[in-house]
């Protein structure tokens, strides 16, 4: 892999996604330079504003003034993290580019493995969790569960299991991931979407430095439901099988009845079982209309062909493009087909 970066671009690009994190922005950029520094070649870090409402982003000017490595992005408000990372993959010019969190779970101190990796040729190089230090063990449970109901629906994406977005994409990998547009993104499905030869680096998830988790167990259930939903439509194969398994036993069912009416005569006793019978349909077939509805929705969504995200400012890190106007669309307004 040659690390020759083409016209000025830097060798390195660190994307941190950031809403609401003014307590660790300081603490994350302390202990990113050495190790950035430590590499030897060039480097810029975009910190991605998603439109945080306290002073994030007066934290980040502050901290480009004295630091022009530093390329800021900021959107015109909280879309998530997801297109937040994204966001920030797409104005990243590294030739390989390094995706963590801002709250020092993932130790900087990992990046220079990641690259070890990239060097001896890897396109994608991810940090898999030895431990989730300060995680309550619901959590851990659940993440597990969720990596093994994925394994067996995913189909042909193999889901790397205790591994969040914290890797090293190189520029052919990267560019491979940002020609998927798709409006529900589901960043670990998708990074192992796009293939390429992958290693895995070993490292422990260290507690959040400081602040608190903006993700909550609602948000997590509809983040697995989205895993679940954008890479296969096993649940609706679900509802098939349903469906024939209660016709099945309907038949079963209406065979015995049959037989027992003709041997015993007619009691009528039909009431309670034909209660449970309408109610459990009655469910199926609500449940079937929910998942039919949830891939509707999808469709819906992806229909609208609606840009990412917008742009609200974007300030580069020194020698590099000129500056957006405030207000322009994101280079995703228009989407590449
Ligand atoms: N984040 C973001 N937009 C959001 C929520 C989170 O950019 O709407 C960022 C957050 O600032 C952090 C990263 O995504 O850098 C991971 O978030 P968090 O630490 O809250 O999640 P956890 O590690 O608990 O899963
Ligand atoms: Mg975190």
């Amino acid at each position: 892999m040659s690390p020759t970066p083409p016209n000025g671009s830097p060798t390195f690009s660190v994307v941190v996604p950031l809403f609401n994190e003014e307590v660790v922005i300081d603490l994350f950029h302390q202990r990113l330079v050495p190790v950035m520094d430590g590499l030897g070649e060039s480097w810029e870090v975009v910190y991605v504003n998603d439109g945080s409402s306290d002073a994030s982003l007066a934290c980040l000017t502050r901290l480009q003034e004295r630091d022009p490595r530093i390329a800021i992005l900021s959107l015109s408000r909280n879309f998530g993290k997801e297109i937040a990372l994204t966001a920030g993959l797409d104005h990243a010019r590294g030739q390989a580019v390094i995706a963590t969190d801002i709250d020092l779970q993932d130790p900087p101190e990992v990046i220079p493995e990641l690259v070890a990796g990239w060097r001896e040729g890897f396109d994608i190089v991810y940090a898999q969790r030895r431990t989730r230090e300060g995680e309550s063990w619901i959590k851990r449970a659940t993440a597990s569960a969720f990596y093994r109901v994925m394994g067996k629906l995913g189909g042909p994406v193999n889901l790397p299991r205790d591994t969040g977005d914290f890797r090293l994409l190189s520029r052919r990998a990267l560019d491979a991931l940002l020609t998927l547009r798709e409006r529900h993104r589901f960043m670990k499905g998708l990074f192992a979407w796009v293939g390429f030869p992958a290693k895995a680096v070993m490292y422990d998830r260290a507690p959040r430095a400081a602040g608190s988790t903006k993700w909550n167990w609602w948000k997590l259930w509809n983040l697995s439901l989205e895993g679940i939903t954008s890479f296969t439509v096993a649940p609706l194969l679900m509802a098939t099988y349903l469906g024939f398994a209660s016709a099945f036993a309907a038949l079963v069912y209406g065979v015995i009845m049959f037989i027992r009416t003709i041997v015993f005569g007619n009691p009528v006793p039909g009431y309670p079982s034909l209660l449970v019978v309408i109610l459990f349909l009655g469910g199926v077939q609500l449940m079937t209309l929910g998942i039919i509805g949830e891939y509707l929705g999808r469709i819906f969504n992806e229909a609208k062909q609606r840009p990412l995200y917008i742009v609200e400012r974007h300030l580069p890190s020194a020698s590099s493009a000129p500056v957006a106007a405030p207000g322009a669309p994101a280079r995703d307004a228009l989407p590449p087909e």
